[in-house]
């Protein structure tokens, strides 16, 4: 809640409206579902409202997000999709990728963080009935059945999230590859293809084609 937390100064991203300062407009009505490493949560958010236009945003749009400097921006927790969103903490585990760290295996991982901290919640549960039904012996009270684990999104979502991280970030991706391996894209670019390399028309363009060497005749 940038507007209502921290007076962060929003405008309204409409070219017309010549950067209008957003005003609040009470709570967004969606709550969005969050998958975490060991669990799910809901996320609020308020709303914004610019008065020339009349145009609404929920604080968790991008237009809005992009207003935010980079500390105020890092306190937003997740990467939100369509249907579910993510949080921050099982996209940065995604990023370590190496062997044997696919997104089926961070699924596994991720099913027995959850299973783990549902029965712990379960056990609590069941705990804190238990008085209550030990001290009513005529009827003792009917308490709800506790609920069932919430399924997890597949793996395939999974990789979709992070292909949408590495989207957002290909501006940072870029400038470390650059930075890392500059040296060796710089030295491998200066290097003629070899004489004796299959040519076809077209695919050194700026390159003549090798010439064919002449062998004497015997
Ligand atoms: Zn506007």
């Amino acid at each position: 809640m940038p507007l209502k937390m921290w007076l962060f100064p929003l405008v309204c991203v409409r070219p017309d409206c010549g950067k209008h300062r957003l005003t609040a407009a009470g709570i967004y009505r969606t709550v969005r579902k969050v998958l975490d490493i060991d669990g799910w949560y809901d996320l609020a958010t308020e709303y914004l409202e610019c008065k020339r236009c009349k145009k609404k945003y929920p604080a968790w749009n991008e237009d809005i997000l992009g207003q935010l400097d980079l500390g105020h921006r890092s306190q937003f927790p997740a990467l939100l999709t369509y249907r579910y969103s993510c949080d921050n903490r099982v996209v940065w585990m995604m990023r370590e990728r190496t062997l044997d760290n696919s997104v089926t295996q961070l699924y596994k991982k991720l099913m027995e963080q959850h299973s783990e901290a549902w029965t712990q919640r379960i056990l609590q549960y069941l705990t804190a009935c238990e008085p209550f039904t030990r001290s009513s012996f005529v009827q003792p009270p009917v308490f709800a059945e506790p609920p069932l684990l919430p399924a997890l999104p597949k793996p395939k979502w999974l990789l979709a999230v992070y292909a949408r991280d590495v989207l957002g970030r290909l501006d940072e991706v870029k400038a470390k590859i650059t930075s890392v391996f500059g040296c060796v894209l710089k030295m491998d670019s200066t290097k003629k293809p070899p004489r004796d390399m299959h040519w076809t028309p077209g695919s050194w363009p700026d390159e003549t084609p090798p010439r064919q060497e002449r062998h004497p005749q015997k």
